[in-house]
């Protein structure tokens, strides 16, 4: 479990840091694009900074590929602030529009920092503050920007300046929902799947299960259910280990779902314990399947070299009746028509009749246990 929750932070790290490359890699193109277009309207000065600021992102986005990652990401983040000080102060004034790109970056501060480090979420607030400042003050304190004579060209950069905001926001935005869409899936599959089969896990059939019981309740679609277990498979860890174990159980759970149809719900159910809901089936049906299911697993052998393993399955199977009062008593049901196929000498199955005196035997003998 630590192991998993460690490189989950390591991937994070990593994304992190190839974000923070990405972003200092399209600063510098917007630095050089912006210094072109300084050439072109003859404010040589201007794009001498913007140079010299492609430069120092250069040196940055180096530092991140050769994962020197000390101070990177923030030495980038104060270079982009310091950028939209200089133009919108010194340079060329509030009116051209520098200050909007101040709102996109408020979102990469968030995304290259992380929330959940106590430094880091510091100097989220912190730069934040610095940001959402640097911006009043281009934008209201009176300043004499060097370039006053370049007033033909003001509207344009101030279009480009709102455009290229709204366009890093958008980008941004995607980024970043994807991402929860992402984390979102992985914790679904997580916490509905099963690790080592792939299959679904005990609560997610439990929780499909009360579904099914409660649409066949109100007159819907019956169902069925089946649980088995395999045969002395103790004996496989015994023999070959645990890790050969392993493969047995995920190679048998593979072959039972590829024997069910594609609407039946399969999930490992304990250890080496299986369940299968079977939508708009009969107990009768259910049974065709299960012996459909013990053949096949008769015959299947894990190849795990150098060894050829087979295991029997034993079955249990119970169908949706009216006089059964939830799902679980139906699970139990199935339950002990398995048992009675071990005790029967296994490699078998059982569909569970209210009548059969052999759970009637068992529960008289459980009562005995209470009394005494
Ligand atoms: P029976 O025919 O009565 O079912 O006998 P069995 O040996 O299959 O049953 P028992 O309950 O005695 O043993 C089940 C074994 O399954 C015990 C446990 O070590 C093994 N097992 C349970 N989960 C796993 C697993 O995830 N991996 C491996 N390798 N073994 C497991
Ligand atoms: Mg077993
Ligand atoms: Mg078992």
């Amino acid at each position: 479990m630590d192991l998993k929750i460690k490189s989950y932070n390591h991937y994070k790290q990593e994304s992190k840091y190839s974000l923070a490359l990405i972003y200092t890699m399209l600063s510098m193109l917007v630095c050089v694009l912006f210094s072109i277009s300084f050439i072109v309207i003859g404010a040589t000065f201007a794009a001498l900074i913007q140079l010299i600021a492609a430069f120092i992102y250069m040196i940055v986005s180096g530092l991140l590929r050769r994962r020197i990652k000390i101070l990177t990401r923030y030495v980038a983040m104060m270079l982009s602030i310091a950028l939209v000080f200089i133009n919108g102060i010194y340079i060329f004034g509030p009116t051209y529009g520098f200050q909007f790109q101040l709102f996109p970056f408020l979102v990469v501060v968030f995304l290259l920092l992380d929330y959940n480090i106590d430094v880091e979420r510091w100097n989220i607030y912190v730069i934040s503050f610095i940001t959402v400042f640097i911006f009043f003050v281009v934008q209201y304190v009176p300043s004499t920007p060097i370039f006053l004579n370049y007033e033909m060209y003001e509207s344009y950069y101030y279009a480009i300046s709102l455009a290229a905001s709204f366009m890093g926001m958008l980008v941004l935005l995607f980024y970043l929902s994807r991402e929860i869409f992402a984390v979102r899936d992985q914790l679904y599959s997580l916490a509905t799947t099963d690790a080592l089969t792939a299959l679904y896990n005990r609560r997610t059939f439990i929780k499909r299960g009360q579904e099914a019981f409660k649409i066949a309740e109100r007159g819907g679609n019956h169902f069925s259910i089946i649980i088995f277990d395999i045969d002395s498979f103790k004996s496989v860890n015994d023999e070959y280990g645990h890790v050969v174990g392993d493969v047995v159980l995920r190679n048998m759970a593979k072959h039972a779902k590829e024997t069910l149809r594609e609407t039946d719900i399969i999930a490992r159910y304990g250890g080496e314990e299986f369940a299968i809901l079977l939508q708009n089936t009969s107990a009768d049906q259910a049974v065709v399947v299960a012996e459909k299911l013990r053949e096949r697993m008769e015959v299947f052998e894990v190849d795990s070299q150098p060894y050829k393993i087979n295991r029997t399955i034993s079955l249990g199977v119970m169908g949706y009746h009216y006089s059964i009062s939830s799902f679980e008593e139906l699970v139990d049901k199935a339950d002990k028509a398995l048992y009675k196929s071990k005790a029967l000498g296994k490699n078998r199955l059982t569909l569970f009749n209210m009548t059969d005196p052999f759970y009637r035997e068992k529960r008289s003998n459980e009562n005995k246990h209470k009394t005494f």
